[in-house]
């Protein structure tokens, strides 16, 4: 039983079927001149159009990429070395994902000034700490639209307000929010934005970056000029087509989805709660991702937990993927004031598509036995 959603999803067989044909009848390179290219260049245009609907931004704002990784390095580098004349001063906020924060720390390396913005005890940035932090050599503002771990939304539209008054290039990683939650750049006032399409049943190792008009940015490699000169490198037009048709399904069953999910969440953190004791609910409460349910159990081991969970077939983690591998607590759970050991006996539930009321039940159930074994 899956539990992993937030670390990635499966694609939906109409993502595959709808990018099938663009591997061998459809095959051309969209940069060529002759019907094969012409006709992979009309698909991929088309895809840009959607995504850009999607997020209400225009078709030539949207750069075709690998995902969100790529984007958050190309948006900060691209950016930062652009304005350097300006000032060398970042702002970011303390639960960034690694792509985000790990990039800002080579910047600091290179002599750059980081400004990094602590949250609350929900895991949210106070705008006006960010707006109290900008200097006249502030280059960029950084802060992720939900977080990955604790699934804390963001104050997005007021961060933006204040990097739109101060004219500061204002990057929102939305990895987790794309294809599950409406969002409209220009409501959000946000500059630059990256996603992955493997978190919304889109395939891997695609994604896109949405780019303002008018940001300073640099390319992120060079050669032909293909995505408009800023992303080098024949664009993978099956890719494209899937990316588009995944934010297409998931802008049909939007509402549905996170009505459903956030049923399931909220009657999983009770039962959580009233089955269990010693466990703290981590995140926001209300501004939260429908899907994303965060524990800390007090005197268990969260690898310990997790290797015990998928001796009975259930699959959870304890935040990032991208660092499970890590003894070191979580950087974002240290940020929300948590013990490391209470950091270290965490739980991240995050549900999707495909989720059942009777995997939530089976899930309850084993998830309070193994907790008072590990416990004894
Ligand atoms: N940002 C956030 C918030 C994420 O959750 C992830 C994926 N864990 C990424 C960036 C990186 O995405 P990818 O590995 O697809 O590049």
């Amino acid at each position: 039983m899956y539990f992993d959603y937030a670390s990635t999803t499966p694609t939906d067989p109409l993502v595959i079927q709808a990018m099938t044909p663009y591997f061998f009848e459809k095959f051309g390179n969209a940069a060529s001149p002759h019907r094969f290219g012409q006709e992979a260049s009309s698909a991929l245009e088309a895809s840009r159009e959607n995504v850009a609907r999607f997020l209400g931004a225009h078709p030539q704002e949207i750069i075709f990429n690998s995902g969100a990784t790529e984007g958050n390095n190309h948006a900060i580098s691209g950016i930062v070395y652009r304005q350097m004349e300006k000032g060398e001063h970042i702002i970011v906020s303390a639960i960034e994902h690694h792509s985000v924060f790990e990039p800002i720390e080579h910047l600091r390396k290179d002599g750059f000034k980081v400004t990094v913005i602590g949250v609350d005890q929900w895991g949210q940035i106070d705008p006006q700490r960010i707006k109290d932090a900008i200097t006249s050599e502030t280059i960029l503002i950084a802060a992720l639209h939900a977080s990955n771990e604790i699934g804390t939304i963001e104050p997005i539209k007021d961060i933006g307000h204040i990097a739109r008054q101060k004219h500061i290039p204002f990057l929102v990683d939305a990895c987790q929010t794309v294809g599950h939650l409406p969002i409209n750049i220009n409501d959000l006032n946000i500059d630059c934005l990256s996603f992955s399409a493997h978190k919304f049943y889109g395939p891997k190792g695609m994604g896109a970056l949405y780019v303002r008009k008018g940001t300073p940015i640099s390319p992120l490699l060079y050669g032909g000029d293909q995505e408009r000169g800023f992303r080098a490198s024949t664009v993978n037009v099956a890719g494209a087509v899937g990316v588009a048709k995944a934010i297409e399904l998931c802008r049909a069953s939007m509402d549905k989805d996170a009505k459903q999910q956030t049923m399931w969440r909220d009657y999983l953190i009770e039962h959580i709660t009233k089955n269990i004791a010693g466990v703290t609910i981590n995140g926001h409460r209300q501004q939260r991702l429908p899907n994303n349910a965060h524990f800390s159990f007090e005197g268990v081991d969260g690898q310990m937990l997790l290797m015990q969970l998928d001796m009975v077939g259930i699959a959870a983690s304890m935040g990032s993927a991208c660092t499970a591998g890590s003894l070191e607590p979580s950087r974002v759970l240290k940020a929300i004031g948590l013990s490391d050991q209470l950091a270290k006996g965490s739980l991240r539930i995050t549900l999707g598509r495909w989720t059942k009321q009777e995997d939530i039940d089976y899930l309850i159930e084993q998830l309070s036995t193994l907790i008072k074994r590990l416990r004894r």
